[in-house]
């Protein structure tokens, strides 16, 4: 299947003129249909017979939602997306005073294993293509009135970003070209748990969006044990990557640290991330872990996080308590996704 959503306008153009033998006005009108998320018997000013011939090459809508659930703690909406062959990802809108910030998946599943995280307990099913990332945003943003209802990104849904960089890469071209959303790069953050190479390819790119770093513990030997990428990438590689990122591309570095009980919540830790922190421009994002059953890890007490941070603070770290969002819908990472394939398959 041909995915419209993965094709900048100048390429749909090239690929509608030499299979359909359309003119460029109406590759534009298709392209201002595909940003808008609908299907091609919705866009009603192509003639009935174009419509039927994209239909049975093409795909129009690359993530198409499929459940949604609303908390009533805060108004979060969380999104389950079904692609054209019937994989799920999912996705979480949060609304903020500046906008709304959506948060997208970039794998089907995850082959990073770390031991907290649902998204990785069923392995890597396969990679999105940029169109299914970028059909993500444009689902939701066809939920608002007008255009610019999603303002910011973050490539935090499951999936590690910097393992599909090719399609990441170029979704964020997609996401940010003026014909398209037209969402600033400057509004986009991609999260990794540290594929290093990746970094310092992503801070050669032009692609300088805000990368953050999962790292949830300073020690080698202990984040081997809850994040497996560490035995290819040690912290201190993951570091110097990230320092060379902000050198190259100006913008701070967010560092994500997830409390997880007795683990990586002491005060040694909070020594030993200071040290390695010391000398670069970040920010410590702070978050008790969110429990997964599978995992049976237990996420840090209220009374712990808030004793964590008030050492980094007497460590001259910047940090804050990450807000935690939509507790009462299926909160962690990959969570609503395995319920909804436990139910379809039960
Ligand atoms: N692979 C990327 C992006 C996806 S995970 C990465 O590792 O950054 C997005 C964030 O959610 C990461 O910081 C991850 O460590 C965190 N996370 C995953 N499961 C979690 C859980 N159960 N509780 C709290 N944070 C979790």
């Amino acid at each position: 299947m041909i995915l419209l959503q993965d094709m900048t306008q100048a390429e749909l153009t090239t690929f509608l003129t030499a299979e359909f033998g359309t003119k460029p006005f109406v590759a534009k009108q298709v392209y201002g249909w595909l940003c808008k998320s609908v299907e091609f018997d919705e866009m009603t000013n192509l003639p009935k017979s174009l419509r039927a011939r994209l239909q049975e090459k093409c795909v129009a809508v690359a993530a198409k939602i499929v459940r949604t659930l609303t908390s009533k703690i805060d108004g979060t909406q969380k999104f389950l997306f079904e692609l054209w062959d019937g994989n799920v990802v999912e996705g979480v809108l949060m609304s903020y005073k500046y906008g709304n910030t959506l948060c997208v998946s970039s794998q089907v599943g995850c082959r990073m294993g770390c031991k907290f995280c649902a998204s990785t307990l069923g392995g890597l099913v396969r990679n999105l293509s940029a169109g299914e990332i970028l059909g993500q945003v444009l689902a939701v943003n066809a939920l608002g009135n007008g255009d610019r209802y999603v303002t910011n990104v973050v490539l935090m849904g499951s999936g590690e970003p910097l393992d599909n960089f090719d399609n990441v890469t170029k979704f964020l071209r997609l996401a940010s070209c003026p014909e398209g959303i037209n969402i600033s790069l400057r509004n986009i953050s991609l999260s990794t748990c540290g594929v290093v190479p990746n970094i310092i390819k992503l801070a050669d790119s032009d692609l300088h969006v805000t990368l953050t770093l999962s790292l949830h513990n300073p020690d080698n030997d202990e984040r081997k044990n809850i994040m497996p990428v560490t035995n290819a990438y040690s912290v201190e590689d993951a570091i110097a990557a990230c320092k060379y990122y902000f050198e190259k591309t100006g913008r701070r570095i967010i560092v994500e640290y997830t409390l997880i009980d007795g683990q990586n919540d002491s005060y040694a830790h909070a020594l030993k991330l200071a040290s390695l922190l010391r000398g670069m421009s970040a920010h410590v994002n702070v978050i008790a872990l969110n429990p997964v059953k599978e995992s049976g890890l237990k996420g840090t007490s209220e009374k712990g996080l808030k004793r964590f941070l008030s050492y980094l603070e007497k460590l001259g770290v910047s940090a804050t308590r990450r807000r935690t969002m939509g507790q009462d819908i299926e909160g962690a990472c990959g969570q609503l996704r395995r319920r909804y394939l436990e139910e379809r398959y039960d």
